[in-house]
């Protein structure tokens, strides 16, 4: 498939949908609605904001209690289409798909929302295998949850996969009948779970008496930039809001370096310093949702680097408890 039938399918989708994709201002890449294919940025690299909130809002309304009752809040999102997720941001929300696989809210958004992944050119690593798409495919594409997949070619062909029976309605209902149909396969690849996920969970899940964690709580404020911008960080609160004449019920994105998380009933706090929730923040992604789901709770996308202000590394931190473990 050639890039003006990539542009024609797009064409017809800003018709019917609000289309959210890496867009390039100022020398930032940054996730945004667009109203025209020429804004979109096709590089592949990674925008500074994730898409966590086309499926988790910033805050949500819930529902209100009026009379005693709860009133659900039925309102349908707008059909959207979220566009161009690379293969770590796919990850990300297939950990999403997972964690609010019973979450009604959710549940109602991404009905109405289409995710399609996209990959420019595979990396190199790839090109070494003599049929590198089935390594592709069985490897990478079977194992992370999307709607429609396009690969564009170093040739500048364009390559379609549908990943689920909405995907292949959205192909097929506007104009694209050339692609291949990828069955989701579960998390973990036939060969086992990812090597370097293993030996990270190991490397965190000792070291809670290590000093790296009182250095970086020396300098850690707490500020949580991290999380907002993490793409599987997905924790909120929830809260109750007086009206006139109804209680509303909403959540809202949380941190778990914000000094109220952990707060309990009575005032206690069982995260009391910043030292236990920057362990704990690692505790939950490198080793509890490993435990749970066999599955990365870091994609390794380094958006948390990017944005805290003292420098706190993620990578260096782990390159550092591996280096203890030894
Ligand atoms: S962004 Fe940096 S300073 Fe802020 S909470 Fe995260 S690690 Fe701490
Ligand atoms: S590298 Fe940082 S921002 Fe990216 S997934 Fe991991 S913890 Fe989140």
């Amino acid at each position: 498939m050639k890039k003006v039938e990539v542009n024609d399918f797009l064409n017809k989708l800003l018709t019917d949908y609000l289309i959210y994709a890496p867009k390039k201002k100022e020398g930032k890449i940054k996730v945004s609605q667009i109203s025209d294919k020429s804004e979109i940025d096709w590089s592949g690299d990674l925008p500074l904001n994730s898409f966590k909130v086309l499926f988790l809002p910033t805050v949500e309304e819930l529902g209100t209690f009026e009379k005693n009752k709860f009133i659900e809040n039925k309102n349908a999102p707008r059909p959207k289409v979220a566009w161009c997720l690379n293969i770590l941001d796919l990850q990300a929300f297939t950990l999403f798909e997972h964690v609010f696989e019973k979450d009604v809210y959710y549940q109602k958004r991404r009905k109405n929302t289409y995710v399609v992944g996209f990959s420019n050119g595979l990396p190199d690593d790839f090109r070494k295998y003599k049929a590198f798409h089935q390594t592709f495919e069985e490897d990478i594409l079977e194992h992370v949850c999307f709607d429609v997949f396009i690969e564009r070619q170093k040739n500048n062909n364009y390559l379609f996969f549908a990943g689920s029976d909405k995907g292949q309605d959205l192909l097929e209902s506007n104009g694209v009948n050339d692609f291949e149909n990828i069955e989701f396969a579960g998390l973990v690849p036939e060969k086992g779970m990812n090597p370097r996920l293993v030996s990270n969970r190991e490397a965190v899940a000792i070291s809670q008496n290590d000093k790296l964690w009182d250095e970086l709580a020396e300098i850690c404020l707490s500020c949580g930039k991290c999380s907002t911008v993490c793409p599987t960080c997905f924790c909120f609160d929830s809260f109750d809001e007086p009206g006139a004449d109804a209680i509303t019920k909403k959540r809202r994105w949380s941190s778990c370096f914000y000094s109220e998380f952990s707060e309990t009933a009575g005032g206690n706090k069982e995260l009391d310093s910043i030292k236990k929730r920057l362990y704990f923040w690692y505790y939950h992604k490198f080793v509890r949702i490993p435990d749970e789901l066999s599955y990365y709770g870091c994609v390794g996308c380094g958006r948390c680097t990017k944005v805290c202000p003292v420098g706190i590394n993620i990578q260096n931190n782990l390159q550092r408890l591996q280096k203890s473990k030894k």
